[in-house]
């Protein structure tokens, strides 16, 4: 047999998340190859609305180790894309104009008013607006709307062109980009991951980093218990406008929309488990539009454009898995709904944990260890 081609690291996955894992580790001078089976940045990370908005997702619970880890990856977001673009002279539509949060009846009202006082509670910006504020701010929005919270500090990004972005600057740094061949298992030697197989080659690391998204549990099938992560169904469809509508993510109770430069609306969207059935449906779409129609009555003029449904990897507790398995195996998944704003700080603890076997931030929360059956100790009953 053939000796397996040699890299210090392995990183499995060329979404967002193992892109900028294998950029920032490759920074670090260490030999990064990034193995994708299909073609990079053409799954979730293509799906996703590119909102990076800790406060919107945690519009009724602002506090905890979630919250704090999805801020700290907002507060690098600035840098971290300014750096993808001085490395690759692309713009990737970093937006800063804000998040408004809508209500058109009373019951969504009291809502609004109850997570106004949370917000505020936890020391966030936050803004409660009147219907008038409101269509100060966007005048395109329906009279219906009677009050609004606005949430400054939640930005947005164009998801795709980021993505294509780290995939250019990652193989700037050097990073070995094998395209086409899904990883089909882990190579062990002992009790230590030294590598992984494809259907052409064994590639061989010190270190493998499982960036497999919905699919990180496919890529070890052998192996009990592989990480607990399952795909959630997610669509979106999108209208293009004559002259801009908006300019800040709205929500409504019922859908979100998110206005690109270029005039496209970005109209979302479902949470849907069907496993890996990839169909835009009609129920989701007419929900979506009539949800979005209700709050802004001008997307009747608009044109439509495309639907797509993507997979956002889901863990049993709804949080990243982030840390290492087992020797020579760290895993970087589980990002769900978050996954395009919680890239950076990814990034940033998988490169500790390579370089130094630390993390500036306790991962424990977060560790992959944390759904393995619990070993009953001597004395202790099960209950
Ligand atoms: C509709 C929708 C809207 C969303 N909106 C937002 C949002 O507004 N903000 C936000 O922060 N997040 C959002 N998300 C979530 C975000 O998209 C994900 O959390 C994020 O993209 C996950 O990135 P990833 O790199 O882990 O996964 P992916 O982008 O799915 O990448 C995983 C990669 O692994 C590859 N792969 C799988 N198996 C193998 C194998 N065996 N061998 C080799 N390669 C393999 C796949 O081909 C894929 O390219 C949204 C998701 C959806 C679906």
């Amino acid at each position: 047999m053939r000796s397996p081609k040699t890299s210090d690291v392995i990183v499995i996955g060329g979404g967002i998340i193992g892109c900028a894992i294998a950029y920032a580790v490759a920074k670090e001078g260490l030999r990064v190859r990034l193995i994708e089976r299909g073609e990079p940045g053409r799954e979730a990370s293509h799906a996703a609305a590119g909102m990076l908005a800790p406060q919107s997702e945690a519009l009724h619970e602002p506090r905890g180790p979630f919250f704090e880890l999805c801020r700290a990856s907002l507060q690098l977001y600035p840098d971290f894309v300014a750096e993808i673009e001085a490395v690759t002279g692309l713009s990737v539509d970093y937006r800063r104009e804000g998040t408004l949060f809508l209500a058109s009846d009373f019951t969504e009202g009291e809502i609004l008013a109850a997570a106004y006082e949370k917000q505020k509670a936890a020391g966030l910006t936050v803004e409660d607006l009147t219907a008038e504020d409101v269509r100060h701010l966007e005048p395109a929005l329906s009279g219906a709307i009677q009050m609004g919270l606005f949430l400054p500090e939640d930005h947005q990004v164009d998801n795709r062109k980021l993505t294509d972005a780290l995939v250019l600057a990652a193989q700037r740094q050097g990073v070995d980009l094998v395209t086409g061949w899904p990883v089909l298992g882990l190579v062990r030697e002992g009790d230590r991951v030294v590598g992984v197989r494809t259907n052409r080659e064994r590639y061989a690391a010190a270190v493998t980093v499982n960036c497999a998204g919905a699919w990180a549990a496919t890529v070890d099938p052998e192996r009990y218990p592989s990480p607990p992560v399952k795909p959630i169904r997610g669509q979106i469809l999108v209208l293009q406008t004559r002259a801009p509508l908006l300019e800040h993510v709205v929500h409504s109770a019922h859908c979100y929309i998110v206005p690109r430069r270029d005039g496209r609306l970005l109209i979302g969207s479902t949470m849907e488990d069907v496993g890996y059935e990839r169909r835009v449906t009609a129920e989701a779409l007419l929900r979506l539009l009539a949800a979005a129609r209700h709050v802004l009555p001008a997307i009747e003029q608009c044109t439509f454009v495309e639907a797509w449904a993507g997979f956002r990897p889901d863990t049993p507790d709804h949080l990243p898995i982030l840390g290492e398995a087992e020797p020579g195996l760290l895993i970087a998944t589980g990002h769900f709904r978050n996954g395009i704003l919680l890239a950076p700080i990814t990034a940033r603890l998988i490169v500790e944990l390579i370089i130094s076997g630390r993390t500036s931030r306790d991962l424990a929360p977060f560790h992959p260890h944390r759904f393995r059956p619990h070993t009953l100790n001597e004395g202790e009953r099960e209950t």
